[in-house]
């Protein structure tokens, strides 16, 4: 019994023994610990957020098209109400880095950075992808247009046509995807081919809002004719350019 106690006691100082250093080691590195984690946070406490860009042309400049107060409550409204809800999801899930496409490509993204985040991302998109005039694509552009299409013609039906087939409110794309080739899909509410929910995921070329707020004062329940008038103020020139052919 004695031993017994004798070893217990042993066991317990030399326990204490080698426990009192490291018991102090990791109270000082925790309170240096402790210093960084506040310096860190200071830095990663700064949630992302994100602004409207600018428009680029005047609210009038499609008005064979898009009329102008369809454009500036699509713009300033709508828009602005996406950024505006995108940054109050970002703060409350704590998203402290990533730019806009990681965020929207992300696992498990909340129901407001998808909805609102998207909305943002699909119409920044949306806004550089129109030039009043329209344009034409280059002849290297063209080239894969009409090896993928057939030609020009063909994709744009094949866009309205697609954008006819979205039931509610959506979008419909043109993309490039995961295979490298271009391909025509389409996305409900504000989801976009970014996303992992998307039925067909890729980099979007084009996209084309086909929400009602899109196009209802001038075109009211016609949503064909407002598809086939905006697939003449295409800025190809940008669109080639996502797909990186000059
Ligand atoms: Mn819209």
């Amino acid at each position: 019994m004695k031993k017994r106690k004798f070893i217990k006691q042993i066991a317990a100082s030399s326990l204490g023994a080698a426990v009192a250093p490291s018991v102090l080691l990791s109270a000082c590195s925790q309170a240096t610990n402790e210093g960084n984690e506040t310096e860190n946070a200071t830095v990663a406490n700064e949630v992302v957020s994100f602004s409207l860009p600018e428009l680029g042309y005047e609210y009038n400049a499609f008005e064979n098209t898009v009329d102008a107060m369809t454009m500036e409550i699509h713009y300033s409204k709508h828009h602005q109400g996406y950024v505006n809800k995108f940054n109050a999801a970002l703060k409350e899930a704590n998203v402290t880095s990533g730019d806009l496409v990681d965020i929207l490509s992300g696992a498990n993204i909340s129901t407001g950075i998808r909805n609102s985040g998207g909305g943002h991302f699909n119409h920044s998109l949306f806004w550089e992808s129109l030039v009043a005039g329209g344009s034409d694509p280059s002849e290297t552009f063209l080239a894969k247009i009409n090896q993928t299409f057939g030609s020009l013609d063909e994709l744009k039906s094949a866009i309205i046509k697609g954008g006819g087939s979205v039931f509610g409110s959506g979008w419909v794309w043109l993309i490039q995807n995961n295979a490298g080739n271009m391909e025509i899909t389409t996305t409900p509410n504000q989801d976009n081919p970014h996303m992992q929910v998307a039925s067909v995921q890729g980099k979007p070329l084009l996209g084309i809002d086909v929400w009602e707020h899109a196009y209802y004062l001038k075109y009211q329940n016609v949503r064909g004719d407002y598809l086939k008038n905006i697939m003449e103020i295409i800025n190809w020139g940008k669109v080639a350019e996502r797909a990186g052919i000059a």
